[in-house]
This record gives structure tokens, sequence and C-alpha cells, in this order.
């Protein structure tokens, strides 16, 4: 027997339709992860694998935290699920007030749901609704951003602006993109590049074209994170808060991958000093344990939806999830962010980031290496392409490191790296140069 396959059979095997994944691939030559503790998965062959990209961007504070176990046991014996609509339970006020506590001020308002890609439909239809309630129904537009993700639903896809995701998919949704902001001039910063503020202004250009009074919102990451960690240069995300400003746009940032320590603190917005107007989050909110994402919307948002509410019985917003604010995603979410403020883990993140800066801007004169990028504790390689097949070598690359005990993740033309929170300087070290053999290796 296979012991890769954890005693699975080819049939089951073939049964699951894997996202985002070669299945083809992976089915004849399967990853499969049995087990998971602190920083270290368990792949089935019983190898530890160190996590360099806590799960998918979630789980920053390690695996198997007991706390969030328990609190989520706790809550699954009280109170299994509660009717999201018209009727509460205790958890989702507690979590949405500690949510705020966290936020740049004004950001005051929590609408709760499923993941990051429900956040992202849930801010995009309260942007558009936004300007209704104020009799502006012709700004409906929604700009997003070249390298931009959003996420997987139609809204998302719409302003997202990784082609891939959208090609096969037909027409999406009106919208516009900002141009991306990897410059060539750029290569291999530190930190937040210095050149690239001017490339907010390509939304004058948008406006002239659609006009202000068209326009709902733009959609960003601060950090866009999937594309492979692009840090908003210098001076870009204010001077794209002061256009939204000056023509009543709504400034949405995505923080589904950046809030809740990624960054060094509890927000994007905080660590750039720019603040939206609406931000959403997920992932690392329950660290990952349970799929839960959060709307964040300033106060005067949310009265706006109030005061032209209608009688007081009437829903000023018909939109939700039957899952939205479910009372174990809440219990997870508490749990965690306990974790994170008494383990001081947004400080440590900062810490971290330091060093990961130091050890992958080592890489640089390795072949194949085109560009290095890093943010906080995010981390990104692009990778020269192989003739004719861009997303070759980072692939095989992956694989590399998994075979040598390291899970990281490829994407596009770029290999990406999100240590957890609590790893120590010398697993940094031992992933990054594993990655320099691997690259060797496929060199
Ligand atoms: N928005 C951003 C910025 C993301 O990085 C992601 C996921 O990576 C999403 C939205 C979608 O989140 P989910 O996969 O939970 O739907």
């Amino acid at each position: 027997m296979n012991d890769k396959l954890a005693g699975l059979t080819q049939t089951q095997l073939d049964a699951h339709w894997m996202p985002y994944t070669g299945n083809r691939q992976f089915k004849r030559d399967p990853r499969i992860i049995t087990a998971a503790d602190g920083c270290y998965y368990t792949s089935a062959d019983g190898r530890p694998i160190f996590d360099g990209l806590s799960g998918l961007w979630t789980c920053g504070a390690g695996h198997n935290r007991k706390d969030i176990a328990k609190a989520i046991s706790q809550q699954l014996a009280k109170l299994d699920y509660a009717p999201a609509f018209q009727f509460g339970h205790p958890s989702s006020f507690a979590l949405a007030e500690r949510i705020t506590q966290l936020m740049p001020e004004g950001l005051n308002r929590v609408f709760f749901t499923n993941s990051g890609s429900d956040a992202v439909e849930t801010s995009l239809k309260i942007a558009r609704a936004y300007w209704r309630k104020k009799g502006l129904a012709s700004k409906t537009k929604l700009i997003g951003r070249s390298k931009g993700y959003h996420g997987v639903n139609f809204g998302g896809v719409s302003v997202g602006g990784i082609g891939a995701n959208r090609a096969i998919f037909g027409p999406a949704l009106s919208t516009s993109h900002l141009p991306h902001t990897l410059l060539s001039e750029n290569r291999f910063s530190r930190g937040q590049p210095e050149c690239g503020a001017h490339l907010a202004e390509a939304l004058l250009d948008i406006i002239d074209l659609h006009d202000a009074s068209n326009i709902a919102a733009v959609i960003i990451e601060p950090m866009a994170g999937s594309a492979g960690v692009l840090p908003p240069p210098e001076g870009y995300l204010q001077r794209l808060r002061d256009i939204c400003e000056q023509h009543q746009i709504l400034l949405i940032f995505d923080e589904v991958i950046t809030a809740f320590g990624r960054l060094g603190s509890a927000t994007g917005a905080e660590i750039f000093g720019v603040v939206p107007d609406i931000l959403n989050t997920a992932k690392q909110l329950t660290n990952g344990v349970i799929p839960m994402g959060a709307v964040v919307v300033q106060q005067e948002i949310y009265e706006s939806f109030l005061q032209q509410g209608g009688p007081d019985y009437q829903l000023e917003l018909p939109h939700g999830y039957t899952y939205s604010a479910h009372p174990v995603a809440c219990a997870a979410a508490l749990a965690t962010l306990d974790i994170l403020e008494r383990d001081n883990l947004f400080k440590r993140s900062a810490e971290l980031a330091y060093i990961l800066e130091d050890y992958i801007h080592q890489l640089r004169n390795l072949p194949l290496i085109y560009d290095i990028r890093n943010c906080g504790l995010a981390a990104a390689l692009t990778i020269e392409s192989a003739p004719g097949e861009p997303l070759l070598r980072p692939f095989l690359i992956a694989l590399k490191m998994w075979d040598k005990g390291f899970y990281i993740r490829y994407s596009g033309n770029t290999l990406q790296l999100g240590v957890p929170f609590i790893s120590r300087s010398e697993e940094i070290d031992g992933l990054i140069n594993a990655l320099a053999e691997s690259i060797l290796e496929v060199a």
C-alpha cells in the first residue's frame, strides 16, 4: 500500500474535485496532510512538514491551539446553532465589539460572513446600496485593480485582476481596474517600494471616463497577497484615499489576508496609516479553524441604512448568510483574538518580519530569481519562466520543498511565504535554506 495515501482508495481520490488544484497531477502524486500541531503538519507518510504559509494565510497562531478547541467544544455543547436572521446569540455581539476595538477609529460596525469571498460580496453590495440610500442611485460602478484577488464569487471575480481566475467564466460585472503596482524599477525592494504613488492617479482617468456620479467604490488589498505579496508603494494608499474622498467614492480595503497580525498589527490600515470606509476580514479571524469573515464599516454607513430603513421592523439590508455569526465560529474567533492578544502575537509577527526580510533577500543572487518582495510576515519570489511554461518552475520548486519537509504556496509565476507568528528564527532560516536548495535543483 502507498503510505502517501493515508489509506484512501483511488475511487475516493477521484470523487473529490479539489479547489484551485491540478487534480490530475495531485491524484497521481497526492500530498495528504493528516495532522497538525504548532508550526508543523504531519504528512500521510509520517513526515513533519513546516507550515510556511500558515495554512492559507489563516493559522498565524499555530495549529492545534487548545484554547480554541476548548472554546469551540464548549460552545457546541451549549448552543450549536442559532438562527442568524431576526434572532441573536451573545457571542456575536461580544465578538463584534471585540473586532471594533482592533479597528482604526470609526470602523465600528461589523457584518459577519462565512468567508473572505462572502466578505467581498457583502462589501460591494453595501457600497452600492449605501449610495442608493443616500439618493445617489447611479453610483454603481465598482473599481478593482489589476493583480487583485477578491475571492471567487461573481462580484469578487469582477473586481479581481488575475486573468486566469476570470478567463473561463464568461462575462463578469461591469468594472474598471486600476493598474497594478508591480514596477520593474522596484525589484528587490525591502518592504514598501519607494516608486509608484503616481499609479493612484489612474483613478482620476477612470473618473474622467465614467464620472464619479456612476462610481460606487474602489476595492483593493492594501498589500496584494495572492498575486505574490505586492506591498503598496509609499504614498500610494493615501493618494487613493484622497481621490476617493474628493470624488465621493467609497474605499474598501480587502484585508482578508492582512488583518489580525500578518503585517504585525491588527490591520494593514493601521500599519499604512490609511483608513478605508469598509474593511474586509476572514482567515486569521478564527485562526483558520472555522470558516468566518467579517465586514467592518464606518458608523456613518451603518447609520445611513438605519435612517433610510422604513418602519423599524423592516430589514435595512436584505443580505446575510444562514451561517452569518455562527455561534461556533464566534467562539473560535473570540478565542483566537484572546490568544493573539495574550501571547502578543502582533508584536511577535512584527519582530519576525525583519528576520524573514533579511533571510529571503539573501536568495537574490540565485538563478531563476526575477524579484523578491516582502511585507510584514509575508514574502514572495517571482521566478523566471521556463520557455512557454510560466507556471512550471514555481510548482516544481514547491514540490521539492514538500519533499524536504516544507509547505509553501506556488501561484502563477510566484512562490509565497507566510510563516506562523509563533515560528522560531531557526525555522525561518531552515525554510529559506531549503528554498535555496530547491531553486538550485530546479534551475
Ligand atoms: N480576499 C482576499 C484579499 C483574499 O486573499 C482571499 C483569499 O485568499 C479572499 C478574498 C477570498 O477568501 P475565501 O477563500 O475565504 O473566500
